[in-house]
């Protein structure tokens, strides 16, 4: 009897839990599903991204004599097909908590009643499972945080040497990964690459990330976002190997995959802020749903040289430092009063990180929107924070030429930036006051 490892947000061999139970109990295959519900409500980029990683995946496979099926269709038709077609045993997966996985995976579930096996994973300390004394999620992270490093570590686990042999049909058809074009140059896939790169981040930036993880530029960071939001690279894998290397900067590091874990969690236990404010209060801010606004956001031509550097930034490359990231969605919804939802969606599909619990914790935390202990009324001045941030404005000039590297407006803003942070604290105060 064979079992069937279901790939889904873990595109890896190395620390799988679901990989290690199935080749517990006999001989496995994996099988990568391409979900419409998912790929066509995405960006081409990302697409390509997930298709070059599952691509790596099958390639992983076949270097230790395994085989990776690619199947295409609603995960609920697909996963009782094969299971038939090749008399599976066991599905195995490891679980996602997103509202539409967490839907999928029970549709799944009722299709093969009994044989499906759901395993931690794609995060450190799984959501739900931090919780208070008395039983109850937390919404703030500095106590979440607390409980989480005091739980017991993950107990890791090896990638295969080999996978046992298969006896399928002479002429079962693996299936094939689709092949599309990305609007940006894309990092290298696979989980070798992944792993090769957080080796050269322990070695060269770990040690002063505490110190320059806040730039703007990115340049003390890690870089290794895309590979965990597909669970290319194992987040369990990447903190121990960080705490191993230890000092403040580890720490810090740790603490920021904590901030993952924590943004799932929330998530798992509030799916309504996929569309609701944490704090549903603040939805009645006096927002301006105005296209031009928001397309000149969206597209970095606002006037003002922080946010369209990091719109530029992230239109070209797909990826934006976490600063970057706070400026731009504080502006979006703070200032410019853009519907928080098109700006958190939009932005998410422009990321080859993006992922719905930490883009969503990232908006409602920036947009004061009832996220940790966030306060609404700090408001950036976005002239200091380039100033603080780029000191020598030089990211500022590669995005924003027409700037000449100075973070005053290089042109009239898209709107008046004073007025604006005074008509949203009139407004936030009267929601706080209730
Ligand atoms: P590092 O600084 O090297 O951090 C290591 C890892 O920790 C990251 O790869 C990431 O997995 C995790 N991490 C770091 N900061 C955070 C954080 N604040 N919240 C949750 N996890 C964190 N991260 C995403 O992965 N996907 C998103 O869609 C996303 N959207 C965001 C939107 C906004 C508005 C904000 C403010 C933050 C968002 N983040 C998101 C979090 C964070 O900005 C990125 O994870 C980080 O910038 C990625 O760069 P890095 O891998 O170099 O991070």
């Amino acid at each position: 009897p064979v079992n069937l490892v279901w790939h889904r947000a873990d595109l890896r061999l190395h620390d799988n839990p679901a990989l290690a139970e199935a080749l517990r109990t006999g001989p496995a295959l994996g099988l990568v599903v391409l979900d419409p519900n998912i790929l066509q409500n995405t960006t081409p980029r990302r697409r390509a991204w997930f298709y070059q990683n599952t691509l790596a995946l099958r390639e992983a496979y076949a270097l230790r004599g395994g085989l990776l099926l690619v199947r295409s269709g609603r995960p609920w038709e697909v996963l009782p097909r094969v299971v038939t077609e090749l008399g599976i045993q066991r599905v195995f997966a490891v679980r996602n908590s997103t509202p539409y996985a967490r839907f999928r995976d029970q549709k799944v579930g009722e299709a093969l009643p009994g044989r499906i096996r759901w395993v931690p994973g794609q995060y450190i300390h799984e959501p739900g499972s931090i919780v208070k004394p008395d039983g109850g999620a937390y919404t703030v992270f500095t106590p979440y945080s607390k409980r989480w490093w005091a739980a017991p570590a993950p107990v890791l686990l090896e990638a295969p040497d080999r996978f046992p042999p298969l006896h399928l049909p002479p002429d079962y058809n693996p299936g094939s990964v689709p092949q599309e074009a990305s609007d940006v140059p894309l990092p290298p896939a696979g989980e070798a690459a992944a792993l090769k790169a957080l080796e050269v981040f322990l070695h060269d930036k770990l040690p002063h990330y505490h110190q320059a993880r806040d730039g703007l530029a990115g340049e003390g960071v890690s870089r290794l976002s895309y590979y965990f939001t597909l669970g290319v690279l194992s987040p369990r894998l990447a903190a121990r190997k960080a705490l191993q290397v230890g000092g403040e900067g580890a720490h810090k590091w740790v603490n920021e995959l904590c901030w993952r874990d924590f943004s799932g969690d929330l998530l798992y236990h509030r799916p309504q802020m996929m569309t609701q404010a944490f704090d549903p209060r603040w939805e009645s801010l006096p927002w301006n749903d105005d296209s031009e606004l928001f397309a000149a956001w969206l597209h970095g031509q606002t006037g003002i040289p922080v946010v369209d550097a990091c719109m530029r930034e992230l239109q070209a490359t797909g990826f934006l430092s976490n600063r970057g990231r706070m400026v731009v969605a504080q502006f979006a919804v703070k200032l410019a009063l853009l519907p928080w939802q098109r700006c958190e969606r939009a932005f998410r599909n422009l990321l080859l990180d993006g992922d719905n619990a930490s883009n969503l914790q990232g908006w409602h935390w920036a947009g004061g929107l009832g996220v940790d202990a966030a306060p609404y009324f700090r408001v950036f001045n976005l002239i200091t924070q380039a100033q603080t941030h780029d000191p020598q404005g030089l990211w500022l000039k590669r995005w924003v030429p027409e700037s000449g590297g100075r973070a005053q407006p290089y042109k009239t803003p898209v709107i008046d930036l004073e007025v604006a942070r005074r008509r949203y604290l009139a407004a936030a105060e009267r929601i706080a006051r209730g």
